[in-house]
């Protein structure tokens, strides 16, 4: 399976953003790009002392090299870099830095199975990937990246198999007092992966952590508006899981429901569909836990069982059932 570490993969940067103006530092040169003066495809590479700043306002530094185009009148930037590099950024991003070496371990696994799962997830725009929790956080460069390198040298050909092969490693920041049963949410049933509690020795991990519990409230006319409905109530629900919203009439997925207020309020406020709904004069007030799919490993669990010293095999077979580390 060393093909996968020979490839290069392609990144959105900066997905969530509207982009106006990007300017880019190297060590040579500045480059200024409006909207408007971008025609064709811009093609650039970078080094450890480039920047990018868009909008005059983020700047993060990169490695490989950048695609820059419009697509429908929206600026669109591609990151082309190798897949180990991209998955030690993403540690990075995902977990932040002082973290034990059995947690970076295990999740580097996890990363590496997601990403090759889910390769051309963005193909629309040329892309496999974005950096935002729809897919994975990347920032691009950080200061600890030599010692995520340094911890996850020997695992470079190593997969996380089930039968021999690869597994499909969903994971989330954080999924409270359960994980979710792929089955509910994309009719996929996995031997691998099944609805479980997330106690450990009697006690339910994480649950200390700030977002093992979430609060979000949206106005009430604009939600009714957006999915043209009368009321907003819970109209399936598994377990903790919401499965359907909707009124007497209409029926939303509630996957949709997510992602749509995603698309149109704020990414991320709706943190996971394992919720309670709550109404008042003017609001609808969802109260929930977890952050994520609430699918496969949970990080924030993850990083306890690894404070608690299990191995990266032990914690990884914590949330995957009779799985086994290959080459
Ligand atoms: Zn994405």
């Amino acid at each position: 399976m060393l093909f996968f570490m020979l490839q290069l993969i392609n990144v959105q940067l900066f997905s969530k953003y509207e982009i106006e103006q990007i300017r880019i530092k190297t060590e040579y040169r500045e480059i200024i790009l409006k909207k408007k003066d971008i025609k064709k495809p811009y093609y650039i590479s970078l080094n450890p002392k480039s920047s990018i700043e868009i909008n005059s306002s983020i700047k993060r530094t990169y490695k490989g090299t950048i695609k820059i185009f419009k697509k429908n009148e929206k600026i669109i930037i591609i990151n082309r870099i190798k897949l180990h590099d991209y998955i030690i950024r993403v540690i990075a991003s995902e977990l932040g830095s002082d973290q034990s070496e059995e947690i970076i371990r295990a999740f580097y696994l996890v990363i590496k199975s997601y990403t090759i799962n889910n390769l051309k997830k963005h193909k629309s725009i040329g892309a496999d990937l974005c950096d935002i929790t729809h897919c994975q956080l990347y920032y691009g460069e950080k200061n600890n990246l030599k010692h995520l390198y340094n911890v996850t040298d020997d695992l470079k050909d190593k997969y996380i198999c089930y039968k021999n092969k690869i597994i499909e490693a969903y994971y989330s920041t954080i999924c409270g007092p359960y994980t979710i049963d792929p089955s509910l949410i994309w009719k996929k049933r996995l031997p691998y992966l099944k609805s479980k509690s997330n106690i450990y020795k009697g006690h339910f991990l994480a649950s200390t952590h700030k977002d093992y519990k979430w609060k979000a409230v949206f106005n009430k006319k604009k939600i009714l508006k957006m999915f043209s409905l009368n009321k907003l109530k819970i109209k399936k629900k598994v377990n903790n899981y919401v499965l359907e919203l909707g009124d007497n009439k209409k029926t939303i997925k509630a996957q949709d429901f997510k992602r749509k207020i995603g698309h149109a309020i704020y990414w991320g406020k709706l943190k996971s569909l394992q919720f309670d709904l709550y109404e008042d004069e003017k609001n609808y007030i969802f109260k929930g836990y977890g952050s994520g799919n609430g699918v496969g490993f949970c990080l924030q669990e993850a990083r306890e069982l690894a404070i608690k010293k299990l191995s990266y095999i032990e914690i990884l077979s914590f949330f995957f059932n009779d799985i086994k580390i290959c080459e």
